[in-house]
Formats: structure tokens, C-alpha cells, sequence
């Protein structure tokens, strides 16, 4: 938060040591805004994060592929999914329900999977943009819970936990919204 960075595991030597094996400690699952790269605001290097982003770390099957790797064959035992404040894809999603337009081209099909959470957050009645963003870090891990089965029979066997973030772009810091299979407190 206050930049001091210590710019880990990114020299030569490391890159070597990982070149036969990677052994990341975390799924990174965020937004690909490009304010949000993953191991730049948690100072991470070479080998430490697998990463997937992807606009509004909406879900579809090429995600769950992707963390199904990452559980099943890497062996990571921690989920991360980090969404952010002013989220062009929350935003878009919160506009294409106020107007009823729905953008064009794939960049609906992004809409399309933020709008459940914005329905889910406005069950609690008037809500700001914030809660919004934060509900739609717990139902997009609720989602990667629910739909993969490996991600699943993972969390109740206890070698997997998946925590929720929202990360502010102006401190750098990052709030957990939710956590399944895991205990943060
Ligand atoms: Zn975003």
C-alpha cells in the first residue's frame, strides 16, 4: 500500500530454478483491468501466482478450465478472486439494466454474466456501486463453487479455499468480501 516493494522472485537465478516445475501458491482470479495486474499489487514474481483475468472476472468454461488445472494437476490450494471500485464491467452491467440496452458484440456476453449480480445486490434493496462490486465477488465465487465439480469435491476434502477480495484502486488496499472453505478470521 505504501509502495515499498520488494520485487520478489524475479531475477535469473529463479527463472532457471522454475524452468522444469511450477509450483504457484494461489489462483489469481481478477478483473483484467489493467490497474489490477496481479503480481505487480502483490508484489509477487516468477512461479509464485497462476493467474486468470478476465473483464470483470466473469466465469465461463475456459476459466474453470484453467483453475481446474491449477487445483487438479498443480495442487494449489488457494483460490483468490479479486474485484475492484469503478469496474467498467460492473458499471456496464448496472447500465444495461437502468436503460435495458445491452452492448453488442462479446461485450454483452461479458454483461450478461455481471447482471445476476447485480440482481442478487439488489435484493437488498437501494444499494451503491460499492456493495454492487462486492456482491459480485461473492457470487462469482459461490459460481466457481458450485459449477466445478472438481473445485468442489476439492473444498470438502479441505485441501482447497477460495477467498473473495475487493481491492481499492486509490490505497492498493484489498478488503475479503467472502471466503468458502476457508477461515480468515
Ligand atoms: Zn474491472
Amino acid at each position: 500500500m505504501a509502495g515499498e516493494r520488494e520485487h520478489p522472485n524475479q531475477d535469473v537465478a529463479i527463472r532457471h530454478r522454475l524452468a522444469g516445475k511450477q509450483q504457484p501458491f494461489a489462483i489469481f482470479f481478477g478483473c483484467a483491468d489493467s490497474r489490477v495486474a496481479a503480481e505487480i499489487i502483490f508484489d509477487r514474481g516468477l512461479g509464485d501466482l497462476f493467474v486468470v483475468r478476465t473483464a470483470g472476472h466473469t466465469v465461463d468454461s475456459s476459466v474453470l478450465g484453467s483453475m481446474e488445472f491449477g487445483v487438479g494437476v498443480l495442487g494449489i490450494p488457494l483460490i483468490v478472486i479479486l474485484g475492484h471500485d469503478s469496474c467498467g464491467a460492473v458499471n456496464a452491467a448496472v447500465d444495461a439494466m437502468t436503460s435495458g440496452d445491452l452492448p453488442g458484440g462479446f461485450v454483452r456476453d461479458i454483461v450478461e454474466r455481471v447482471m445476476p449480480s447485480v440482481l442478487a445486490a439488489s435484493k437488498h434493496g437501494e444499494v451503491g456501486i460499492d456493495q454492487i462490486e462486492a456482491e459480485h465477488v461473492r457470487q462469482t465465487a459461490a459460481l466457481v463453487a458450485q459449477r466445478s465439480h472438481l473445485i468442489a469435491d476439492h473444498i470438502a476434502a479441505g485441501t482447497l479455499g477460495i477467498i473473495g477480495a475487493t481491492y481499492n484502486l486509490r490505497d492498493g488496499q484489498a478488503g475479503v468480501v467472502t471466503a468458502i472453505g476457508i477461515d480468515v478470521t
